[in-house]
């Protein structure tokens, strides 16, 4: 017989600052112990009245190369590194204060995010954790850019991500199989950053957009390899969509039993996986309660 997974709130507060990558304003993210059942809830402490911005599925808002999330007009972008850690690290509930709507940026990656929560410790609160089960396969997307969601006898999520953008571009094809859990998040999937192309990376520098970020804040790839910079796993880059993947498919609020193959999927993709999840998750309740 399985046993019941509690939920978890974290045991201290933790911080970390930064400075956001598009709009490079300094922003300090605070963590802070929330009740069960009340999810994970951005809080801005910088606009009148504090307002909250949940993390679910129906907040979110399509936007470049980023995940947005919007609730009764306060907003709160660049989330996918911010949730990938709390979900991995099975924080179910926690409050993630911030006085910026972007989250900072740091090295790219979700490495110290994911220090700082554990640094928090978890604490185990009296309610079961809500878990939504991929019993049948759930496909999205067109030939080469697709999410499957597929049935898995291994416990929890496990990720698969292949990377292949062809032969023009300078990103190196890759791909990574990984099982989210804390065990393997923070040693395995966290440190991997974020990357671009150089030229879109000049493309956005020329528009006034992240001009204060260098090669050293994320891997820029040149004709020869990363510049200025080495990768930190060979397939680094298919560890950070893997990445981006946890974080946008914890927009349903649902800890996820299955397995999820990901092919040039981004945050669209992961957005509408994760809105299937969600609605997964009214229909396995309605089975439960009929
Ligand atoms: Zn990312």
């Amino acid at each position: 017989m399985q046993l019941v997974p509690y939920q978890n709130t974290i045991e201290h507060v933790s911080h970390v600052s930064g400075r956001g990558y598009w709009s490079g304003r300094a922003v300090s993210l605070t963590f802070l112990p929330s009740e069960p059942n009340s999810g994970i809830r951005f809080r801005r402490v910088d606009l009148p009245g504090k307002p909250i911005v949940s993390a679910h599925v129906e907040h979110r808002r399509d936007t470049q190369l980023r995940t947005t999330l919007v609730q009764s007009g306060a907003h709160v972008e660049m989330v996918e590194h911010v949730l990938a850690a709390l979900y991995a690290l099975q924080i179910d509930n926690c409050i993630v204060e911030c006085d910026a709507p972007e989250m900072p940026g740091m090295d790219g990656s979700a490495l110290s995010f994911a220090i700082a929560l554990e640094r928090s410790g978890l604490r185990r609160q009296l309610a079961p954790a809500k878990m939504v089960s991929i019993c049948a396969p759930i496909r999205i997307g067109d030939e080469s850019n697709y999410l499957l969601a597929i049935p898995s006898r291994d416990p929890g999520l496990t990720i698969r991500y292949v990377l292949d953008y062809g032969p023009t571009s300078s990103v190196p094809k890759c791909e990574s199989t990984l099982l989210v859990d804390r065990e393997t998040f923070t040693t395995e999937i966290a440190p991997a950053r974020t990357f671009l192309e150089e030229k879109d990376a000049k493309g956005l520098q020329s528009r006034g957009v992240a001009t204060h970020v260098t090669y050293r804040d994320l891997i820029i790839f040149g004709d020869h390899g990363p510049i200025e910079n080495s990768l930190r796993y060979q397939d680094e880059c298919s560890r950070h969509k893997l990445l981006d993947v946890i974080g946008d498919l914890s927009l349903c609020q649902h800890r996820i039993q299955g397995k999820i193959i990901a092919h040039r999927s981004g945050h669209n993709l992961n957005g509408r996986l994760a809105q299937e999840l969600f609605e997964l998750t009214d229909k396995q309740q309605m089975r439960k309660a009929g």
